[in-house]
């Protein structure tokens, strides 16, 4: 009877050529250590989403001289959270550990991810003790988000959690249910529940080229998080417009009564070009967030797959 269990390690890998045999030599040292080799199989899962460099010949190397590599590659760069999907799709293995390429998340911890998993964890997560070397506002920005997003939703998201964590099959197939296309993936991860337990990190600085998320960037993962998890400010939009609209009653009745009680010399052009200004701008940002959710409606209405495969192991797939 063959009850080795087999863990597969993924990894989204964009422009990640200088990384990626320092990856495989650690990921490969670590999983063939007595402790583990004795007991599970493994495979080193990498996605390659569109990357400009060699990553793909690389990969492709790797694989040659070691077949617990595999690759897929995407038709083109799709974005980690849709290469992330595609790793769960491809995962073969009893539990999928997610990392990112560029080594920053420790490869030292797995023993301890699995052996959480053996005692029947289904999602050990790996949470950040520091955030390593991110400029102050980055680090104030992403708190920012994070209670404004957990203040206006009812499922809990966890601070400093990123995407490094073992996820049992359960968690890998539930994830792979859920096929939006406008992904925020830390907050699926919450939203499918499960026995979740956390471990403490440190995150180390990237050993190699530079980080792919800019401010810009970050901005639209945090406005998808947001629109993707609550439609609160759907809700907030419409109480400003309850109490803008109440208090312009008020003075419209104040207003009216001064001019029946002691007439009106034309003047006033300051209030009203001010009154104007106001109400036009809570009307913009309304209408924005509304075109958020709309616009989100569009993209999942359109059916689209979250990615295109153009090959794995170097098959070509339809
Ligand atoms: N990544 C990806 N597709 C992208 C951008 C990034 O697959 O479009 C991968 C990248 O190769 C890395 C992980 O996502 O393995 C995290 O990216 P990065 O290190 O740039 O982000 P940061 O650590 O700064 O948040
Ligand atoms: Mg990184």
């Amino acid at each position: 009877m063959d009850s080795r269990k087999k863990i597969t390690i993924m990894s989204p890998c964009y422009n990640e050529e200088r990384s990626l045999d320092k990856l495989y030599q650690e990921v490969k040292d670590l999983m063939n250590s007595d402790l583990i080799a004795s007991r599970y199989d493994w495979e080193l899962l990498l996605v390659n989403d569109g990357s400009r460099d060699n990553s793909l010949e690389k990969m492709r190397e790797l694989r040659n001289a070691d077949d617990h590599v595999c690759f897929v590659n995407l038709s083109r760069n799709f974005g980690k959270e849709n290469a992330m999907l595609a790793g769960f799709d491809y995962a073969t293995g009893d539990c999928v550990i997610v990392m990112d390429a560029d080594l920053q998340h420790p490869v030292s911890v797995i023993p301890e991810m699995i052996g959480f998993w053996e005692d029947g964890y289904d999602d050990v997560y790996g949470k950040r003790r520091v955030r390593g070397t991110e400029t102050w506002l980055r680090k104030k920005l992403c708190l920012t988000f994070y209670s404004l997003l957990q203040k206006t939703t009812r499922i809990e998201i966890l601070q400093n959690v990123g995407d490094f964590r073992l996820l049992d099959r359960r968690c890998v197939e539930s994830l792979r249910a859920l096929r939006e296309t406008q992904r925020y993936t830390k907050g699926l991860y919450c939203w499918i529940g499960y026995k979740k337990k956390e471990l403490l990190y440190d995150q180390a600085d990237r050993q190699e080229g530079k980080s792919s998320f800019n401010y810009i960037g970050l901005l639209n993962l945090a406005i998808d998080g947001i629109t993707g998890f609550t439609t609160s400010p759907l809700r907030i939009s419409s109480v400003m417009g309850f109490i803008v609209s109440l208090a312009a009653f008020v003075y419209l009745v104040i207003t009216l009564t001064k001019t029946i009680l002691y007439g009106e010399p034309v003047q006033g052009y300051p209030t009203l070009i001010c009154v104007i200004l106001f109400l036009g701008g809570c009307q913009l940002i309304a209408i924005g967030i509304i075109g958020e959710y709309v616009g989100r409606i569009f993209n999942e209405t359109k059916n689209r797959p979250v990615y295109i495969i153009d090959s794995y192991n170097d098959e070509k797939k339809l």
